[in-house]
């Protein structure tokens, strides 16, 4: 704490004497935690239309049917009720992505969480609950920083919801899941997330939105909403920094198996 404190005050200091700079590039900018016009328009913002459930986004939006999803969620609909995206994560947004990563962690996150409020506000109404999606302790002390809790913490300060950073546990750390067929994810994530004992009469009748930074198979954030849901949340949305592009095989069935 004392440590952060004193970072701060570093910063505010050091934006005196020296002009805030693009978070991709390091050009000057006009505000810090931004970034520079030539590198914004390069950004991979996701916009309409996109599917309103595995938020992929389509050609065109005859592709979407009733209800705004896909063929591939009209056939079966994911776990969470509405999926929202504010990036792609392709092979060009890759490179953007990695060097975000050597950014200072809380700028970065601040600036996703804007544009991740942009791309969920129609499902981050009053009344609402964000839940960060947990990651294990051990990973915990090697990253330092759990991505999705500094999205979450920052959406919900930034249109005054209440955030849950402790409703769900992950109970055990999880192998990489996208190398690996459906039913072997399905395996790997059964009982990994459980919401806390303490934290179930926040959840009674609420609608959540659940954070996280990225959305591949989907099989994390089943889980999570499977165990949000059997705890008595009556909605569960789910909101993403970034959507990997074409996953054939979405874990949308989990539900069925936990
Ligand atoms: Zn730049
Ligand atoms: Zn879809």
């Amino acid at each position: 704490m004392v440590v952060r404190l004193l970072r701060h005050a570093g910063r505010f200091v050091l934006d005196r004497l020296y002009p805030p700079s693009c978070l991709l590039c390091g050009a000057d900018t006009m505000q810090a935690g931004l970034v520079c016009s030539t590198c914004f328009v390069r950004l991979p913002l996701l916009g309409p239309p996109c599917c309103a459930a595995c938020a992929q986004p389509q050609a065109s939006s005859a592709l979407l049917g009733r209800d705004g999803l896909c063929a591939t969620c009209e056939r079966r609909h994911p776990a969470w009720e509405q999926g929202r995206a504010a990036f792609i994560y392709d092979a060009g947004a890759r490179d953007m992505i990695l060097r975000l990563k050597y950014a200072d962690q809380l700028d970065y996150a601040a600036f996703l969480a804007g544009h991740m409020a942009r791309a969920g506000q129609d499902i981050l109404g009053p009344g609402v609950l964000v839940v960060p999606v947990p990651v294990h302790r051990w990973r915990l002390l090697s990253r330092r920083y759990n991505q999705a809790a500094l999205l979450g913490r920052s959406i919900a300060r930034g249109l005054g919801l209440d955030y849950g950073p402790d409703v769900l546990e992950r109970l055990r750390a999880t192998v990489r899941l996208a190398r690996f067929s459906r039913g072997a994810r399905q395996r790997e994530m059964q009982g990994v997330m459980r919401v806390r004992a303490g934290r179930r009469t926040l959840l009674r009748g609420r609608t959540v939105v659940l954070v996280d930074d990225m959305l591949t198979t989907g099989a994390t954030a089943t889980a999570c909403v499977t165990a949000l849901r059997e705890a008595g949340a009556q909605k569960v949305h789910l909101l993403v920094a970034g959507v990997v592009p074409e996953r054939p095989g979405l874990d949308i069935d989990l539900q069925e198996m936990l």
